[in-house]
């Protein structure tokens, strides 16, 4: 047994569905990002179900992986989105995704990705700052138009997270202190085309305790409470991302669990309640598969030398993350101790240290959990191609996106003339 559904062994090889991934590898070759359609669905099911007969919409946060077929099929789920660009945006079209269901976050909007977004008519602005609301309100004055504008609160909690990815602090520089966003909120007169409908948080990702959450959930509601008693029209709340998957030995609380703590939170307020969950939907719904090149043993460690580096999957590097790592076949024989490195010229370029496997050359190995912010991330560091992507759906196997070639990536290179 694996710890990650849809990710079994049978006999002693480890499978996506009905799909042995030894299979996948030699049809589509290694490093090889694998999801599992199945696993995603079940996911956003599971946050569906919780909302019960609520008034909700769960807008999955795109960074987290932004492939138009896992985009396509969170739309056909019903799905809505949480983009930080306006090539975000171009994808999320692209993928089918109505506007009316997207939500633009982010410190740094650029005029025209406001213009873009302007006239695809999303549903709201996340707005993080005073000077991007002056510029959003002097654009759509240029287009006659009236922009729907949450303001995004940074509630000052302590997400207890990784620092880099902790955005709720009142040092980090997401958001817009809560006394600052309610007078902002209350001298709306000053911006004519700016119509505010919402108000939004993100306090970090990768949470495994509730209590940040809900810490955040009622400084918000707080204010959402002042905002309506002043006439405010605000018609949704927006309660962002962040909740934690395993990875190794964490326990994040329950699907269900996180989201009854925010409808709690919200008491008898009668808005609509948004989420942007990235991670929590596609994490653990897939792996990267990568072949090891060579066992190189010195006199003080093992090294697995495999064709997957850093630069296909960063986050052991960045934030010195652990993921776990599996054996595509479980070997009978003597466990060494590993450290997994990839290719890259990097002292930093690991995947896992300290790996327990029986291993012999060209083993294929799964890194599990590498559905979020593993391809997402990925560059082409050290001139190499980005790995391809399958999805699994029962016993067949979908190509996504097939590996780069170099000569995509050197296409849009020059050199001098002579
Ligand atoms: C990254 C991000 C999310 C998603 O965070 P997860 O931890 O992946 O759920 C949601 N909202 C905003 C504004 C983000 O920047």
């Amino acid at each position: 047994m694996s710890d990650f559904p849809h990710f079994e062994y049978q006999q002693n090889a480890l499978y996506v569905e009905s799909v042995p991934l030894e299979t996948i590898a030699s049809k589509f070759g290694t490093p090889c990002y694998v999801y599992s359609r199945a696993a995603l669905i079940t996911t956003y099911q599971a946050f569906e179900q919780a909302f019960a007969d609520d008034d909700f919409l769960i807008c999955y946060a795109v960074k987290a992986n932004s492939n138009l077929a896992i985009l396509n099929l969170l739309v056909r789920l019903g799905s809505g989105f949480d983009i930080v660009s306006g090539g975000e945006l171009q994808r999320v079209i692209k993928a089918g995704g109505d506007p009316q269901k997207i939500v633009f976050s982010g410190v740094g909007k650029q005029a025209d990705e406001m213009r873009m977004a302007l006239a695809t008519d999303i549903l709201c602005f996340n707005v993080e700052s005073a000077a991007e609301l002056q510029l959003l309100n002097q654009i759509a004055a240029a287009m006659n138009k009236v922009a729907p504008v949450s303001l995004r609160v940074n509630p000052d909690v302590d997400a207890k997270t990784h620092p880099y990815i902790s955005t709720g602090l009142k040092e980090n520089k997401f958001g817009i202190p809560l006394e600052e966003a309610e007078q902002i909120y209350f001298s709306a007169d000053q911006f004519p085309h700016i119509r505010f409908t919402g108000l939004d948080c993100h306090i970090g990702s990768q949470l495994t305790e509730l209590d940040p959450f809900t810490q955040a959930g009622e400084k918000l509601v707080s204010l959402l409470q002042r905002l309506k008693s002043g006439n405010q029209q605000i018609t949704h709340l927006d309660l962002g991302g962040g909740l934690g998957i395993r990875y190794s030995t964490e326990t994040p609380p329950s699907i269900q669990t996180y989201v009854n703590a925010l409808r709690k939170t919200l008491g008898t307020n009668k808005v609509r309640l948004l989420i942007e969950p990235g991670r929590s939907l596609v994490g653990n719904a897939g792996l990267l598969l990568t072949r090891t090149i060579y066992l190189k043993h010195t006199p003080d460690r093992h090294f697995a030398i495999v064709d997957a580096a850093m630069n296909d999957l960063m986050r052991p590097s960045l934030y010195n993350a652990y993921h776990e790592i599996l054996p595509v076949l479980k070997r009978n024989g003597d466990l060494c101790n590993y450290q997994v490195v990839g290719p890259v010229c990097e002292t930093g370029d690991f995947l896992g240290h300290d790996r327990k496997f029986s291993l012999e050359a060209a083993d294929l190995l799964a890194v599990m959990s590498a559905g979020a912010y593993g391809t997402s991330m990925s560059s082409n560091y050290n001139t190499r191609p980005r790995a391809a992507e399958v999805m699994v759906d029962g016993d067949t196997v979908h190509l996504i996106r097939a590996r780069e070639t170099i000569d995509q990536l050197t296409a849009s290179e020059t050199i001098l003339p002579a």
